[in-house]
């Protein structure tokens, strides 16, 4: 009976989201001190250029300071991470204490990247935040969680594997803030298993605050599962009706599939984009893996992000492009939400992603904060109905992006030499090999 109700309830939050409670929101020009941040904070937001608050910041700071739950959707670079970071820090330097906040996303690079935004904005306070994710020493972090951080920001995995590995070395039991970040996904099934555990040790008390680019059911069902009002969650979603920003110009290539790596490091090397800073997407790890060996034997120098590195090398990898040390980062969807480098000036899709959801947080990086940006999809036969439906999606047509054929054909058997040499080093460093033993093994665990 509950649960036809609650989904009753879904259902028509569906129809339209906002119909439930028109919310007020201060307007724009308000100052940050008008929506209840102090004025050290506030100076602090100065220092870094911030003037005025973002509208998320606007809707989702007074309720959080008044301490209710939250749930937030604006796209990408609205200013979310600062929307619930502002308010936490500001609550914590009233009674600092660790852990005081506890903070879920789910990629380790949004989890450096938060805190990142924690430290340089709680720096007036002292704040002390610890980031647990996988891929780096265990034991590291196992001191500094003993050590109580005020501010965890960890990916699930890696903190349930804490606690499992000892108990009490993670004591949640007086936080106030459970923070999600990329709702949608840290809601999805993937992670079920992993919040199961860390969940419970949270007090029932505090507040929670989900923060997403796409509102999914699940995050709809949540707030429509409370059923005193005075405990329901404010609900804040920005227009996320043209989810890609006006100031993005997306283009397509058609390419024969066989030669989509020829295409590809002919644009890399095309006046248009020789010296931008490019991001590359493609679906899978190997195909990362080669590219980047393929295109460092043509000479063009770029770096890569992806699962199979290790996060050391992730992280250093991040950061020479973010410097712009290096010009072109070529990635998995790991890298494609939330990062937030401002210099990138074109996103290339190697591979069409299935999902449109998937192609509007790569496009994201590109185009940020009233920027200029491109994005290039290299489309083959079999990527046509993909890019409809992303076309549909975002309510945009992509335009047909010119190359120069005869220079493409001049340049086939110099890339596709590379191409093979990379495959052979692929091969002789056997690459993959880990991942596939480890799923072997899982594998043959179940059976
Ligand atoms: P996010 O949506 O959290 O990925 O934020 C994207 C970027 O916007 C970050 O580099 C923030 O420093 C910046 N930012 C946050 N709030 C504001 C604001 N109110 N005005 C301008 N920039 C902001």
């Amino acid at each position: 009976m509950a649960e036809s109700r609650t989904l009753s309830r879904v259902a028509a939050a569906k129809k339209n989201p906002l119909e439930k409670k028109k919310q007020v929101i201060a307007p724009e020009g308000t100052s940050f001190v008008d929506i209840g941040v102090e004025e050290w904070l506030s100076d602090t937001l100065k220092n870094m250029s911030i003037k005025e608050p973002s509208e998320i910041q606007r809707a989702c700071i007074p309720p959080i300071l008044a301490g209710k739950d939250v749930i937030g959707g604006a796209k990408t670079g609205s200013g979310k991470t600062a929307a619930f970071a502002l308010p936490i820090i500001q609550k914590l330097s009233e009674d600092p204490y660790g852990v005081f906040a506890l903070v879920l996303t789910p990629t380790r690079e949004l989890a450096f990247q938060i805190a990142e935004q924690f430290r340089v904005l709680g720096k007036g306070m002292g704040i002390k935040e610890s980031v647990v994710v996988g891929g780096m020493d265990m034991m590291a972090q196992a001191l500094e969680l003993q050590k109580r951080p005020h501010v965890i920001i960890a990916t699930p995995g890696r903190l349930r594997d804490h606690i499992r590995s000892s108990s009490g070395a993670v004591d949640l039991r007086r936080c106030k803030f459970l923070v999600m970040d990329e709702a949608d996904r840290m809601l999805s099934p993937t992670f079920v298993p992993e919040l199961e555990v860390i969940l419970p040790l949270l007090p029932k008390d505090r507040q929670t605050l989900l923060f997403t680019a796409t509102m999914t059911e699940s995050i709809l069902a949540l707030r429509d599962a409370e059923d005193d009002p005075k405990k329901q969650p404010f609900v804040h979603m920005c227009d996320m009706s043209t989810s890609t920003v006006n100031t993005l110009d997306q283009f397509y290539v058609f390419v024969p599939s066989q030669v989509r790596m020829v295409y590809l490091a002919h644009l890399l090397r095309s006046e248009d984009l020789q010296d931008k800073s490019v991001i590359i997407f493609c679906g899978r790890c190997s195909t990362a893996e080669l590219m980047t060996v393929m295109l460092k034997e043509l000479g063009i120098r770029c770096t890569a992000l992806h699962s199979e590195m290790t996060q050391q090398q992730r992280l250093d990898s991040l950061g020479k492009f973010r410097a712009e040390v290096i010009k072109i980062l070529i990635s998995t969807d790991v890298g494609s939400r939330g990062l937030d480098i401002p210099s990138v000036e074109c996103v290339l899709n190697y591979d069409i992603p299935r999902d449109p959801t998937d192609y509007i947080h790569r496009v994201g990086r590109t185009a940020r904060a009233g920027r200029g940006g491109k994005a290039i999809s290299i489309v083959a036969e079999k990527d046509i109905q993909l890019i409809q439906n992303i076309e549909e999606r975002t309510n945009k047509k992509m335009e047909k992006y010119e190359v120069n054929e005869n220079e493409i054909l001049e340049e086939l058997n110099e890339v596709t030499a590379a191409k093979r040499l990379a495959s052979m080093q692929l091969h002789d460093k056997q690459f993959g090999e880990k991942t596939h033993q480890r799923k072997k093994k899982r594998m043959a665990g179940k059976e």
